[in-house]
């Protein structure tokens, strides 16, 4: 199959992409690199730099392309909060003028990767795809309202649509920003340096951590998965997971010293996720397959940021 993958150079797109050469598919990727790393890439991916709204761009890039995995996005909650704009125009105006240039192009089916996120604060776990979300940042904002355009033009134009909310997702590769990281590279670096590991609030916020193998078959699984047209589905480990446990774990693994801190003021975010896979399960044939344990090991050994640390 002939794939084009927005946001082929981050954590997620550049597993993807390399996943589906590695089976034998033509793959084109676009990224504008504000965050994304194209050495991440394998050689054999149609790279191109550029923005995700520039449809003169997209239009060439389309031709022929049977499906279509929507990951370019701005992805920090914290950073959200402060450049709400910025947020709606990259995620949302970037979904928006791609679902435009699809109905142009005549493209056949889109993967948009949404998040966790859009759930909010909710009491019933696991959380199921029926639940009224309750977006708490304009991350989980802009991810909501652009599974609702996808939906819609989708529906408008005939193009087969699925949204797949994704969970906390870790693995090798992950960026790595030096504000507001990500919750497990971060600990991971703090503890092969035998640094501090700073939990925020008491560490009983409990989260779905995913490792970015299962999230691959997932989205695979999303091209070809008949009966998805209009569909959001979860794709997490189906697992709870406190950040105290997650904390003393990767201490163990690495057989660090890290002195694990507790910061009482800062806030932890939502008290509790975790995704339930029933609809997964059903419509893309997904089941988790790597444990937490195995998941942060394969990540402290494939990720030459921390095996050489
Ligand atoms: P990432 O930051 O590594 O990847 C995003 C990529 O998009 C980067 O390579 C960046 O350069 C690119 N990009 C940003 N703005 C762009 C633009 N205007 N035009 C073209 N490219 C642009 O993040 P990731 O973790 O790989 O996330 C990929 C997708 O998955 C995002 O849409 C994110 O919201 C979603 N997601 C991720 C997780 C997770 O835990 N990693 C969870 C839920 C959803």
């Amino acid at each position: 199959m002939n794939f084009l993958i927005t946001g082929a150079a981050g954590f997620l797109g550049a597993s993807l992409a390399n996943s589906l050469v590695r089976d034998g598919h033509q793959v084109r990727g676009l990224d504008d690199l504000s965050t994304g790393d194209p050495q991440a890439i394998d050689k054999s991916v149609h790279f191109t730099r550029g923005d995700v709204s520039d449809r003169p761009k997209l239009w060439t890039l389309l031709q022929n392309v049977d499906c279509v995995y929507h990951l370019a996005a701005r992805v920090s909650v914290p950073e959200s909060i402060l450049y709400p704009r910025e947020y709606n125009t990259v995620n949302v105006g970037g979904t928006v003028s791609l679902m435009e240039a699809m109905r142009d192009v005549g493209v056949r089916r889109v993967v948009f990767i949404s998040s966790g996120a859009i759930y909010g604060k909710q009491v019933r776990q696991p959380l199921k795809e029926t639940v009224r979300p309750f977006p708490d940042s304009p991350y989980a904002v802009s991810k909501l309202s652009s599974e609702t355009y996808v939906r819609t033009i989708g529906e408008l134009w005939g193009i087969e649509t699925v949204s797949l909310r994704v969970f906390n997702a870790y693995g090798p590769g992950q960026n790595l920003p030096p504000s507001h990281p990500p919750v497990i590279p971060n600990f991971i670096k703090q503890s092969v340096r035998n640094g501090s590991i700073i939990i925020h609030s008491s560490g009983e916020q409990t989260r779905d951590y995913v490792y970015v193998d299962d999230v691959v078959r997932a989205m695979v699984a999303a091209a070809t998965a008949p009966s998805i047209d209009g569909e959001v589905i979860n794709v997490g480990s189906g697992t709870e997971t406190n950040v105290r446990d997650l904390a003393r774990l990767i201490v163990e693994i690495t057989g660090s010293s890290a002195e694990i801190i507790y910061n009482p003021r800062a806030s932890s975010g939502i008290d509790r996720m975790c995704a339930d896979l029933s609809l997964a399960g059903e419509k893309l044939g997904y089941s988790p397959r790597s444990m937490l344990e195995e998941g942060l090991q394969l990540t402290i050994r494939q990720d030459t940021r921390f095996s050489n640390a």
